[in-house]
């Protein structure tokens, strides 16, 4: 009997992870359909003088074990090197690092909370599971393990910084998720001489080149077309019609709901926000040396600053220092996401200025709008159903799904996979890949 006709949307991480779940599995009729010229979507890779970069910061965290475990099944996970960064919160005019004990005496905030602040930090360090959260807010949390005080000197900025939104607006679980994963002070990954999201998005596409799934690059999908409850063809672009037995939608929500005839109110809650983000390389060196850097004082365009070759030193070319300014949008539709390239560069070079007194001197610059980043995760967010409300052979994927855990590379893989479990086990297969992400532990982190 052959397999059913699978048709994945979108060949971001989680639409390969889909994908491939299902040929490891013996499927042998699916097909990827991605938009861009290549596969990766947000992990994706611009190259500019025979050296390649990520399209915004990209880092490894050391408990993202999807992530770790698709490293590791590709072969690159032995050439990871873990390097302890340096965060910095930049507030009126000062540079804090929290880390460092002398910057977080000095930080404004009073000596008790900053003992409430580091009681918050190692509880939500120690919890994995967020799900008793769920329903309420960032500001519930931080005000309950460590303080109001607490919030308004460190979260509120942080959250208007990521979501234009204070504590209150913003779920708990997703805040105490995020910093379970321990960014700011656990060491990161990378991979020497070369951008990691590379290695990753080319490895798992060549796991899809060997399980025989059929990739469609530079291809939309333009539309659905149903029969009663079922899916039963994917139109393209190009004009033609793919037979499906089943689904696998990983576009944007907001994606998928445009591809059909009828509106889907049950998405609605899911809105992206956006990104813009800017590389500059430039030969001036940049002091003091820092991987990230929060810009709280509000002052600025930007939302973060990020050295890229603090944490990979071998980015780019030598000599170069690579930096990466971006900005959290709340939608696509604001007139910042809307600027010209050069509007966006000069508000940056604005920044850069500002923040450390003298004139970025670029020799090259590119700017990516990312239209469509992560649902923004508001109290009460919750993760649409993976089988679609309407429609019985469609199933859903991607970083819309993943809440409360944070959007990674690691979690869209998984994603990908625990759908592509349920499409099986809905056909009376099983795959043991769920179990082994589950259970995928670090044998050890190489310092770089
Ligand atoms: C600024 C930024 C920083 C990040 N930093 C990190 C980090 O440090 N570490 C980390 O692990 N992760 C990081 N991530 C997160 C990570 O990159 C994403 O969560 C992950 O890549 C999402 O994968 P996905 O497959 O769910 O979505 P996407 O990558 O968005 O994939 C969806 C795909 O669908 C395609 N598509 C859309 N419409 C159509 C259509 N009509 N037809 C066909 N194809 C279509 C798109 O082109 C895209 O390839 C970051 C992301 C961003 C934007």
């Amino acid at each position: 009997m052959p397999t059913p006709r699978v048709v994945v949307l979108g060949g971001g991480l989680s639409g390969m992870a889909a994908a491939y779940t299902l040929a490891r599995a013996g499927w042998d009729r699916v097909t990827v359909v991605e938009r861009g010229p290549e596969l990766g979507g947000l992990a994706g890779t611009f190259e500019t003088g025979g050296h390649f970069y990520p399209l915004a910061y990209h880092h490894i965290l050391h408990r993202d074990r999807g992530l770790l475990y698709f490293l590791d099944a590709i072969g690159a996970l032995p050439d990871v090197r873990w390097r302890k960064i340096s965060m910095l919160f930049q507030l009126d005019g000062r540079m804090y690092d929290l880390a460092h004990p002398v910057d977080f005496l000095r930080f404004p905030m009073s000596l008790v909370d900053k003992l409430r602040f580091v009681r918050l930090m190692l509880r939500c360090f120690r919890k994995s599971d967020w799900s008793d959260w769920n329903h309420r807010s960032a500001a519930d949390l931080i005000d309950e393990w460590g303080g109001p005080g607490v919030r308004r000197a460190i979260f509120d900025p942080l959250t208007r910084l990521k979501f234009n939104k204070p504590c209150h607006a913003v779920s708990g679980a997703w805040l105490g998720a995020r910093l379970h994963f321990r960014e700011g002070s656990a060491p990161l990954g990378y991979i020497p001489g070369t951008n990691w999201t590379k290695v990753l998005c080319e490895g798992v596409a060549g796991l899809l080149a060997s399980a025989s799934v059929q990739v469609r690059l530079s291809t939309s999908v333009s539309g659905l077309v149903a029969e009663g409850d079922r899916v039963t063809r994917v139109e393209l672009d190009t004009g033609e019609r793919l037979a499906a037995d089943v689904v696998v939608s990983t576009v944007p929500t907001e994606v998928y709901q445009q591809l059909l005839a009828d509106p889907r109110p049950d998405l609605d809650h899911v809105r992206y926000t956006a990104v813009v983000s800017a590389i500059f390389a430039t030969k001036q060196r940049v002091t003091p040396n820092f991987y990230w850097m929060n810009l709280a004082s509000r002052d600025c365009t930007a939302s973060g600053i990020f050295m890229l070759n603090a944490l990979n030193p071998t980015i780019g070319a030598p000599g170069e220092t690579c930096l990466n300014l971006m900005t959290h949008v709340p939608h696509r539709g604001d007139t910042f996401f809307q600027q010209s390239d050069d509007e966006i560069l000069a508000g940056y070079r604005a920044d850069f200025q500002r923040v450390f007194g003298f004139e970025l001197e670029p020799f090259w610059t590119q700017v990516n709008r990312l239209a469509m980043y992560a649902p923004v995760f508001d109290r009460g967010y919750e993760n649409p159903p993976l089988r679609d409300a309407v429609f019985r052979n469609v199933y859903g994927a991607g970083n819309y799904r993943t809440f409360p855990s944070i959007a990674s590379t690691g979690t869209a893989l998984s994603s990908g996979v625990e759908t592509a479990a349920a499409v099986l086990a809905d056909h009376g297969g099983t795959t043991d890949l769920p179990a082994q992400i589950g259970r995928y532990r670090l044998a050890s982190m190489p310092r770089g």
